[in-house]
């Protein structure tokens, strides 16, 4: 098979300077005033055909969905509809300001009023709060409604539990909210083991947090009991909602008897994500939580909307203003046009992609737990690394030069040489195909030029360890580090 490729080495852009032979006025005929000059701003001496050259070259040494399959495993890269986009950049959602009196912001209230609605209806939860700006923030502020429920209970708990397959912003959260994480093993079938949840509940738990379906793409089939077992300790049961993706329209984490929800917008619906950001993590709750909610909350009276502030249980704000507006339009539209078949149909066939591709590989790779995954599945690479020397990261690289996105790898950390992909349902069955064709060659071929990948791409294999210990983030502490100049 042959693969797409393209390379392109583009400079910084200071070091294209020199190379300009196309300067059509010099700041000297146009008397550009000393403090604008490029010199003492700083800016590299280009015309524009040369900038605009630059930044397309760039974009294409850059790689997303919009170029290809992207199945990391746990991110939900599905492809994005344009139409959200032109949506959230409509000149009455852009030029809205959070500020403004509620009198004119009436339309953005009534479709965060609307979009807090349909979460509650994807949830089974009773209330949202779209504040949050991600997934973690949401599980931060999951972790603050938790303390302020116990509290006004006069109970002091001071322990989260969180399974050791959870994502490592689930213990982080916990911390950080200053709880003490304590880890659960998952059993022999990769879901979380009863018998040791049992022996870590105690009156000291405040909440548990689970993701189901959980990081290896399994469904926690005890979660019934294990909601009972928690709800019994008197802790409350938190969903990481990462993974709904997997479970809309054919249930709701209220139907399994949790307490707390947060959504990644970007991720289940349709905003472009990754980098850092922008996201959406609005949390959702049952009613007996709902005072403790961040205020403003958004209220409705007689066909106008509102924000309300004076909540005397309220934890308060968690950030500033009301959420990532642009972010929240977005998911409304996409829910919107969807409806409820439509999303119930995405998650059916994110799972059925999963497989599918899952089924393509399952005989070369190794299956660690059962085999029937929902929207990601997890594979490991050690008999590889073991008969061949071919590690996960350069199953990685690999892929990387015949044109794919890597998968998600070594996580979750209780699979050795993991790889964890997650198709999504916007891939169609041939790219899926070229997928696995591409894992395939990479098990079956050259061992020393699979170890040496990637040779196709701008970039090659990175000094990781110097990247993380050495933190160069720009061109001046590059010139800095090389002794060249005060920049
Ligand atoms: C992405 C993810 C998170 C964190 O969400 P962010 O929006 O990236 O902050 C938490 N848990 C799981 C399982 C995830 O995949």
């Amino acid at each position: 098979m042959s693969y797409r490729q393209a390379r392109y080495d583009e400079p910084l852009i200071f070091e294209l300077i020199g190379e300009n032979d196309f300067c059509l006025m010099s700041e000297d005929e146009v008397n550009v005033p000393e403090s604008m000059r490029r010199e003492t701003l700083c800016l590299p001496d280009l015309s524009e055909r040369e900038v605009v050259r630059h930044y397309v070259n760039l974009s294409q040494m850059n790689f997303g969905v919009d170029n290809g399959i992207y199945p990391l495993g746990s991110c939900t890269m599905k492809y994005n509809p344009k139409y959200a986009d032109l949506l959230s950049s409509l000149p009455t959602v852009r030029s809205v300001h959070p500020c403004q009196d509620e009198d004119s912001l009436q339309g953005a209230l009534q479709l965060m009023f609307e979009l807090e609605k349909c979460l509650c209806a994807i949830s089974g939860m009773d209330a949202v709060t779209l504040q949050p700006a991600a997934g973690a923030h949401g599980e931060f502020t999951g972790m603050l409604l938790t303390k302020a429920y116990h509290s006004a209970n006069n109970q002091q708990r001071d322990e989260v539990i969180v399974p050791d397959s959870a994502h490592g912003t689930n213990p982080a959260s916990a911390a950080m909210a200053g709880y003490t994480v304590v880890e659960v093993p998952s059993g022999p079938d990769g879901c979380v083991d009863l018998e040791a949840l049992k022996a870590s509940l105690s009156e000291r738990t405040a909440a548990v947090m689970v993701t189901n379906p959980n990081t290896l793409g399994l469904f926690e089939k005890d979660i019934g009991t294990l909601a009972e077992m928690v709800h019994e300790a008197g802790a409350l049961l938190y969903y990481d909602g990462a993974n709904l993706n997997a479970i809309m329209g054919m249930t709701t984490p209220g139907m399994m008897d949790f307490d707390i929800v947060h959504f990644n917008l970007h991720k289940t619906f349709a905003t472009p994500h990754g980098g850092g950001g922008p996201g959406a993590g609005p949390v959702g709750v049952r009613k007996f939580l709902e005072p403790f909610l961040p205020v403003p909350r958004i209220v409705s009276e007689e066909g106008k909307y509102a924000l309300e502030f004076d909540r005397i249980d309220s934890i308060g704000k968690v950030r500033s203003l009301y959420g990532n507006f642009a972010v929240l339009v977005r998911a409304y539209a996409y829910i919107l046009a969807k409806g409820g078949d439509g999303l119930k149909e995405v998650s059916q066939k994110a799972v059925l992609n999963s497989n599918y591709l899952k089924s393509r590989v399952a005989g070369t790779y190794e299956m660690p737990f059962a085999e029937l995954r929902k929207h990601e599945f997890v594979i490991s690479a050690r008999r590889l690394a073991k008969e061949k020397g071919i590690h996960a990261t350069d199953i990685a690289k690999a892929l990387l030069d015949r044109g794919f996105m890597a998968p998600t790898i070594y996580f979750p950390s209780l699979v050795e040489e993991a790889l964890m992909i997650e198709p999504t349902e916007t891939e169609s069955k041939e790219t899926l195909d070229k997928y696995a064709q591409a894992l395939l060659d990479i098990a079956n071929g050259d061992p020393e030029d699979i170890k040496s990948a990637p040779h196709n791409t701008a970039v090659g294999r990175v000094d990781e360890v110097y990247a993380a210990k050495e933190l160069i983030l720009s061109w001046r502490i590059y010139q800095r580090k090389n002794g060249k100049g005060s920049l």
